[in-house]
């Protein structure tokens, strides 16, 4: 019963089945003794009545004939208001007070009348049932007669309705019936609507409990049904309370845990048991083609044979309690960028073990391994031809076969030449290495680019001398202001002309000009030399690239200016490239470079 009615059905049932004993059980008692009562009354009176008609027979000294009997039966029938009648001992009716004495042959035999039976073998006999002459019950009381005033033997029956008794006692019962259908309809009514207001109290009480186990934490239970039910409404807030206040710190943890994991610079991707991605953070769609990694697996994500090896190794090497060694190893992806791997056994609560491995980018760490590893080996490079040459002709200076003091002077200048070459090497690599570490601040203040390209001329005309090259200017005579740092801008000019009259074929003029643009100037210095083919347009700015292997030794050359110049156009916010050859022109090279117009009120520096 437990398991399949519920609480309010058990309730109802068991409070309908003690109203209904209570109700029906002490009537009931009562209406059956009072119906033993009116059973009894009745048979004593058929007793009495049946007394009374033998001796009233007893009287008459000679019933000659059958229908005096009957007649006599009739009067007396009539004055007691009951059915008598005179059953031979075979059960053939002999008279009867209620049926014309010329139809008494027709009557059946009444030898099966149980009240007949019953008197023939104890004297009396009695039966209550329903007689369709009278249309109601009857109770039959018979007695055996035998040799009255000359009647032959036999059985008189007296048929007597019930007592008085039995019709208020039935009117009683039908009003009593009819008191309690109606007091059944009243007390169901009251009952519905009792439980239906201690039904709605309890409906909202689980509806609460229900809503807060879906995680609506902040409801609570206002209405209590009874306050037998406060200790549970109070328990049940209560969990409410702590839960909402343990999923607050849970959430807030969380993420904080997510801010981290997302701003991490590494990317991070968590495995489960089977080997299937089941998180990653925000940097792991650097790594991945598309949005939806969730799922797959590594391979499908990055291919990389060897991370989805060792991912699955981790895994499987991951066993009960103790975790694995975590796996540290290299991938390159597609696009030349590499990663550092860490792949890690990790506890996965709901199906046993996983792993999480983490990606960090080491492309820049490379790259500039390489940068010093290309370094070194290109100052090495770099300064191994002029020391050995420094060392062989300081060697025959010092051998025992001096040369001549003409040849000595001769080595003398081959050794400060290239001794002067070193110095210009390392002073251009101590500038670009405080370029590139930022301790060269460009002052960036209004200034004539007009000057600076006369002062860095001045600085290297003595070059251009002794090959008759002429600078022609094409600036602006009364100057271009621009914002930059003086010395820094001289060095870019300097730089770009020591090479125009490097590689410029003699007598022919070297040309500055310059194209005002909005917001920026764009200046440029133009040469008639050999020109640079188009290959090596962008790595001529790299540090130490020449193109001088095909054009045999360019004096003083150090392969550094032009990075030197990139270096402080980019701390000046602008830009250098070369055009070669010159436009209309098959030879020649035109270096450009980009900086920023000055302000309109700021100060100008200017040198003369
Ligand atoms: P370097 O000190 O050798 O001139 P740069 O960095 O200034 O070094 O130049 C790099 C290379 O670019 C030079 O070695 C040369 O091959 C080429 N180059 C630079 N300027 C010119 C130019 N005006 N004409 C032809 N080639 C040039």
């Amino acid at each position: 019963m437990n398991g399949s009615y519920s609480f309010r059905t058990r309730m109802i049932l068991t409070f309908w089945i003690m109203l209904l004993a209570a109700l029906l059980l002490p009537p009931w008692y009562y209406f059956r003794s009072l119906a033993s009562q009116v059973l009894e009354e009745s048979r004593e009176n058929a007793i009495q009545q049946l007394d009374f008609v033998q001796w009233t027979l007893h009287r008459e000294k000679q019933i000659p004939s059958a229908e005096d009997l009957n007649r006599l039966l009739v009067e007396i029938g009539d004055k007691l208001s009951v059915r008598l009648s005179y059953i031979a001992e075979g059960g053939k009716v002999i008279a009867d007070s209620q049926v014309p004495f010329s139809e008494i042959p027709n009557l059946e035999n009444h030898a099966a009348r149980p009240e007949i039976i019953q008197s023939l073998s104890q004297e009396i006999g009695s039966s209550l049932r329903f007689s369709g002459t009278a249309g109601r019950d009857l109770m039959y009381m018979a007695r055996r007669i035998t040799g009255i005033a000359g009647i032959p033997p036999g059985v008189l029956r007296v048929a007597a309705p019930l007592s008085k008794m039995k019709e208020p006692v039935d009117r009683l019962k039908v009003s009593f019936l009819i008191f309690l259908g109606i007091f059944f309809i009243a007390i169901a009514a009251i009952s519905y609507l009792l439980i239906r207001r201690l039904n709605n109290p309890i409906r909202a009480l689980i509806e609460t409990a229900e809503a807060i186990s879906s995680r609506d934490y902040a409801r609570r239970i206002r209405i209590s049904p009874g306050h037998e039910f406060h200790p549970l409404t109070q328990a049940i807030n209560r969990m409410a309370d702590s839960i909402q206040v343990q999923i607050k710190t849970v959430t807030e943890q969380k993420q904080e845990l997510e801010a981290v994991f997302n701003a991490m610079q590494e990317c991070v991707m968590v495995l489960d048991s089977g080997g299937r991605i089941i998180r990653v953070n925000q940097t792991f769609a650097r790594l991945s083609s598309g949005d939806d990694v969730i799922g797959r697996r590594p391979l499908e994500v990055i291919s990389n044979p060897e991370l989805q090896k060792i991912s699955d190794d981790t895994i499987k090497a991951t066993a009960g309690d103790t975790l694995a060694q975590p796996h540290n190893f290299q991938i390159v992806l597609g696009d030349e960028r590499t990663y550092d791997v860490n792949i890690v056994g990790l506890p996965d609560q709901k199906k046993g073990r996983g792993a999480v491995a983490v990606f960090h980018e080491i492309t820049e760490l490379k790259r500039l391994e390489k940068v010093r590893q290309d370094f070194v080996a290109n100052v090495s490079h770099e300064l191994r031809t002029p020391l050995t040459s420094i060392k062989g002709y300081t060697e025959t200076l010092l051998s025992e076969k001096k040369p001549d003091r003409e040849t000595s002077q001769a080595f003398l200048q081959v050794i400060l030449k290239n001794t002067n070459h070193m110095v210009k090497m390392v002073e251009d690599l101590l500038q670009l290495a405080r370029l590139e570490a930022h301790q060269l601040p460009s002052k960036l203040i209004s200034v004539n680019a007009a000057s600076a390209l006369l002062t860095a001329w001045r600085s290297c005309r003595h070059h251009a001398e002794g090959k008759n090259i002429q600078l022609e200017s094409l600036l602006p005579p009364d100057g271009v202001l621009v914002s930059a740092d003086f010395d820094q801008l001289v060095q870019v000019f300097r730089n770009l002309l020591e090479n125009s009259i490097r590689y410029s074929p003699s007598d022919h003029p070297i040309t500055a000009f310059c194209t005002l643009g909005s917001g920026e100037v764009t200046f440029a210095i133009r040469d008639e030399g050999p020109g640079i083919s188009k290959k090596h347009h962008q790595r001529i700015f790299e540090r130490f690239y020449r193109v001088e292997k095909h054009r045999g030794d360019q004096g003083g050359s150090t392969g550094l200016g032009l990075a030197i110049c990139r270096h402080i156009l980019l701390h000046h916010n602008g830009r250098i490239w070369v055009q070669s050859p010159n436009e209309g022109s098959t030879k020649g090279a035109t270096f450009f470079f980009t900086l920023k117009k000055a302000p309109a009120s700021s100060v100008t520096q200017s040198h003369s």
